[in-house]
């Protein structure tokens, strides 16, 4: 038997499902895609990867500017995926969600 019942696993949902939680209900959060919804899958931290990554490769190509210099820098785009995916802050919902 369940106390609440929250739909949908973005900001929203899961903060209060986490709270409701900690306040002794039985909570039951419903997701139809990815835990996190948008900010954690689309939105805050994936552009924010982005422009991470866009910000060391500016950096690079200014070492000059810096007096430093080096030879052979890559970019690997799908390595940059990778990395974006791996998506900590996701699974330390997950891990939180004793609901
Ligand atoms: C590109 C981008 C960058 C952003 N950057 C920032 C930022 O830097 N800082 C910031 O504060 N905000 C940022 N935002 C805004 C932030 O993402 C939203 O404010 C936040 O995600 C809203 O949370 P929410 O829980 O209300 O909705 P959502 O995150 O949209 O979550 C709703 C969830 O409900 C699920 N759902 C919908 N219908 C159902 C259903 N019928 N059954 C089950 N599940 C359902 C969806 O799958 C989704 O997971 C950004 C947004 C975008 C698009």
């Amino acid at each position: 038997m369940k106390d609440l019942i929250v739909i949908g696993g973005g900001p929203g949902g899961y903060v209060a499902a986490i709270r409701a939680s900690q306040l002794g209900m039985n909570v039951l959060l419903v997701e139809k895609d990815a835990l996190g919804g948008t900010c954690l899958n689309r939105g805050c931290i994936p552009t924010k990867a982005y422009y991470q990554n866009a910000s060391v490769l500016r950096t690079l190509g200014r070492l000059r500017d810096f007096n430093a210099a080096a030879e052979n820098i890559t970019f690997d785009m799908a390595g940059h995926d990778n990395r974006k995916n791996q998506n900590r802050i996701r699974s330390g919902v997950w891990n939180r969600g004793s609901c």
